[in-house]
């Protein structure tokens, strides 16, 4: 016997979470299913600490930042617990490259306060960095850092308190269009059906899409964050270190000491290509090899040998650009996918378009760039 519902969503990570809890709070009867527990280390909304900025070389992106802030802090005041720990945070780079002068063009453009610092007073303000000649940093005040792991169940707890439905270890197996929404069997055999289904599966997302003939040109890869620590800790401190983006061909991000003693620093896409249910959770040798190689030469500091690897995954459109759009002629589903290593930030503000789209209160058309048929 099929439950019916007025939504159900497929996957607990941050997007999973958002959605529910904005679905939950337009007042839908919301079933929210996850394949294993909330909070697992499988896919890529876990571990401590996740990047929020509004600073980005897309006015696309940077144009929605101040609503997703916004949300990330009503959920903060509707659990009591503190999300959003503005830190500041730079952007190193230079004028020759296009991401970093499109970083400060998109700033300029909104208005948003920043300052210029240049190679000497960034090597006044942070020591802790070797700063070459040419290089300049853009100081932003409202980047940030948000505890990933106890966001994702900051939203879960929010979804559920206002009337969402969890259940764990509940696995989705198929997904079957129906004349009013569609209906899913999960692996236990159990069928649930709704007008309107959200899969927010990341990696996930391929295989269940294709029984339903829709494809979507996502390629999952392993990342890796490698965390080091400092020689005197108190020099890594929020206070006196920030978070920060190197642009240079290959983007490097790192964090100060976030609740512990160790620096956080990774690479922006370039781990290896797999799949959700292959991957292996082994290091990429060679990557650390060259992060290793990179701390010694900008951070000195470090000790570069690192304490701790973790990996997680990202999931990339072609273009870097989110999918959440129904596909065409399936109008009972909506995906959210592809948000290809820089999406969690605007988990909430994912989460209310897709509510708005539901409810039909959308407050702006569907963004073509976010377009599940671009590709
Ligand atoms: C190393 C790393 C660093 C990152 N840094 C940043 C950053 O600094 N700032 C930023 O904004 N973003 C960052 N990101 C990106 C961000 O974390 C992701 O965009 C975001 O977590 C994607 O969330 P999601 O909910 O789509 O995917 P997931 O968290 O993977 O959630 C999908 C969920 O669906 C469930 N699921 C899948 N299939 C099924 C099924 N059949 N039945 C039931 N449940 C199912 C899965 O178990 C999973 O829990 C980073 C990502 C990584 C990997």
């Amino acid at each position: 016997m099929s439950k019916s519902w007025d939504a159900i969503v497929i996957g607990a990570g941050v997007m999973g979470g958002s959605a529910a809890w904005r679905l939950a709070g337009a007042g839908l009867r919301t079933l929210l299913l996850e394949q294993f527990a909330v909070g697992h280390e499988r896919g890529s909304s876990h571990g401590p600490s996740r990047i929020i900025r509004l600073s980005y070389d897309e006015a696309l992106y940077t144009e929605r930042m101040p609503r997703a802030y916004a949300l990330w802090e009503e959920l903060e005041s509707e659990t009591g617990s503190r999300l959003v720990h503005r830190v500041g945070g730079i952007d190193l780079g230079s004028p020759d490259v296009p991401s970093w002068h499109d970083t400060r063009h998109t700033l300029e453009q909104f208005e948003i306060p920043f300052e210029t610092l240049t190679s000497t007073d960034l090597r006044r303000r942070f020591p802790q960095f070797t700063v070459p000649d040419n290089e300049i940093g853009l100081w932003q005040a409202d980047t940030g850092i948000l505890p990933a792991g106890r966001c994702v169940s900051a939203l879960v707890r929010a979804a559920r308190q206002r009337g969402a439905t969890l259940l764990e270890d509940a696995r989705v197996v198929a997904l079957q269009p129906q004349d009013d929404g569609l209906s899913l069997r999960l692996e236990n055999g159990e069928e649930h059906s709704a007008p309107q289904v959200v899969l927010a599966a990341g990696p996930w997302t391929g295989p269940l899409l294709e029984p339903l003939g829709r494809a979507l040109p996502l390629e999952v890869t392993q990342e890796q964050v490698a965390y080091f620590r400092p020689r005197h800790g108190e020099a890594f401190q929020p206070d006196r270190f920030p978070v920060f983006i190197r642009h240079e061909e290959e983007f490097v991000y790192g964090f100060p000491c976030f609740e512990g003693d160790l620096v956080k620093i990774a690479l922006h896409h370039g781990g290896p290509v797999t799949t959700a249910d292959e991957r292996t959770f082994e290091p990429d040798e060679a990557a650390l090899t060259h992060l290793r190689g990179w701390v010694v030469t900008h951070l000195p500091s470090l000790d570069p040998e690192p304490v701790r690897i973790e990996t997680c995954l990202y999931t990339n459109t072609p273009d870097r650009d989110f999918v959440i759009d129904s596909p065409s002629g399936l109008d009972g589903l909506i995906v959210a996918a592809g948000f290809s290593g820089h999406g969690f930030k605007f988990g909430p503000w994912v989460g209310e378009t897709i509510a708005e789209r539901v409810t039909g209160r959308a407050s702006e058309a569907p963004h073509p760039r976010f377009a599940f048929d671009r590709f």
